[in-house]
């Protein structure tokens, strides 16, 4: 039978987080009454001049910088043609044969080994508005406030092989853009948005089967799942002999099925041409190397020094390195502790669970990392027992004491006095004959019974291991 081999490029609209709009005084703000942040500029009002927002130009040489792409010296804006409601002037203003950044990479890791994908280009351009269709098919509303938010678009090369490289693809890049605080990526609110180009090849083929272009899937499960039905769609025609045509399909969420929507435009289709109205940017060398100072070590390096330095397995590495602030809250832990894992159980552990039964966001735990660092050290000075720090813990991330108040208010210092815990532990074996007859019969499971009994009167405070020697002791007399 014909084997085929996937490919998969990818196109990301990334919208900069910038105050105002690409080329007008216009404010940025998700969910704002509808139309309410429109000027005669965004709007095309003819006559009206667009002026470019600076903070979108260094944002997205941040980003092309980040990616690993070489950024232009020259570049210029141009045209895209169409039209459409969602389009006052007719056109978008976005970059076309020289674009911000090109000739990048972003290394992803598919089954242990470390894979580059290209990026061939990071362009500036600005976005269109928002139409909503009723679902009686009688209207659509427009809303143009995001007519004119800055977006980046980054293509890829077509390297991707499966539709799994390109989710990890996907999270690696929207890592990388949060780190470098250049968009939140929040897919829900359209910061981030994915296009898919896909087709299909015989093994061994060097030239490029049909593609085509997969929209609307709000989600990277979404992306995979989309790509991984139109892989299946596109083989079985394949195989059938039968034809692929080059257009768009909608990912349809609720069958998990793509559908056309449209034949492909080409280039040529949009009449490109320079904007007339904008200069030409020329960056000097000074100028690229200010943005790439504004870089922060990135989360492939981040994991890399996690493993290194703190002896984190991988996994630890790959979860406390997705967010930014994850990340910085792992380092401002891990750095007082005297064992790192021990911070990264915590984290992943406790701390990530309330985290995510909350809704909260990083910034919002109550608990400061120097805070969850006081706790792991009493436990490690064996003041309390890991049992009791998951209580303290609890009570922390809700009233955001710290960890020797709580302890201090409730006694819940752990009991390590031998003395102490010899007398508890004659009175239970005293009350307890049969389960003392039991471990004398060769029944090793009756002294965790005992133990259990000494926690239980405790509170738990006793110090696990004394009690487990101690109760040994005395019961193999
Ligand atoms: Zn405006």
């Amino acid at each position: 039978m014909t084997e085929f081999e996937t490919v998969i490029g990818l196109e990301v609209h990334v919208e900069l987080g910038t105050q105002t709009k690409i080329f007008c005084g216009c404010a940025v703000e998700f969910g704002a009454p509808p139309n309410t942040h429109v000027c005669p500029v965004c709007l095309g009002s003819p006559g009206a001049l667009p002026v470019l927002n600076e903070e979108a130009l260094k944002l997205a040489i941040r980003a092309a910088l980040a990616l690993n792409c070489t950024v232009r010296q020259e570049s210029k804006f141009d045209r895209k043609n169409y039209f459409y409601p969602d389009s006052p002037k007719a056109y978008q203003i976005s970059q076309y044969d020289e674009p911000v950044g090109e000739h990048g990479f972003i290394e992803i890791t598919v089954q242990g080994e470390k894979k580059r994908i290209g990026i061939t280009r990071v362009h500036l351009e600005e976005d269109a508005g928002k139409l909503t269709h009723s679902p009686y098919g009688d209207a659509s509303l427009v809303d143009l406030n995001r007519v004119g938010i800055p977006l980046i678009e980054i293509v890829s090369e077509p390297d991707l092989r499966t539709a799994e490289e390109a989710r990890l693809y996907l999270e690696e890049l929207k890592s990388i853009m949060q780190y470098c605080a250049i968009s939140e990526c929040k897919m829900e609110e359209g910061s981030l948005r994915c296009d898919a180009n896909i087709s299909l090849r015989e093994v061994g083929q060097r030239e490029l089967g049909t593609k085509t272009e997969i929209k609307n899937m709000n989600s990277f499960r979404n992306v995979q799942r989309g790509l991984e039905y139109e892989e299946q769609r596109q083989k079985k025609m394949l195989l059938k002999n039968e034809k692929i045509v080059q257009q768009t399909m909608r990912f349809h969420e609720e069958s998990g099925a793509t559908v056309a929507m449209r034949s492909k435009e080409d280039a040529h289709d949009y009449r490109y041409f320079p904007e007339p109205d904008l200069p030409r940017i020329s960056l000097s060398r000074e100028y690229s190397e200010e943005r790439r100072a504004e870089i922060p070590e990135l989360p492939a390096e981040r994991r890399q020094r996690f493993v290194e330095v703190y002896g984190l397995p991988l996994y630890d590495a790959e979860v406390l390195t997705v967010t930014k602030a994850l990340a910085d809250y792992f380092d401002g832990t891990a750095s007082r502790v005297r064992d790192p894992k021990s911070a990264s159980n915590w984290i992943m552990g406790d701390l990530l669970a309330h985290v995510k039964a909350n809704g909260l966001e990083m910034e919002q735990v109550r608990v400061k990392p120097e805070q969850l660092a006081e706790l792991i050290g009493v436990i490690e000075k064996g003041t309390i027992s890991s049992k009791i720090a998951k209580n303290v813990l609890k009570e922390m991330l809700d009233s955001g004491k710290d960890a020797k108040v709580i302890i201090e208010e409730q006694g819940l210092i752990q009991i390590s006095d031998e003395g102490q815990l010899r007398e508890i532990a004659l009175r239970i074996i005293a009350t307890n004959k049969k389960s003392v007859e039991d471990f004398k019969a060769g029944k090793e499971k009756a002294l965790g019974a005992l133990v259990g009994q000494m926690m239980k009167e405790t509170k738990g405070k006793a110090n696990p291991q004394l009690v487990n020697q101690i109760m040994l002791a005395l019961i193999s007399d």
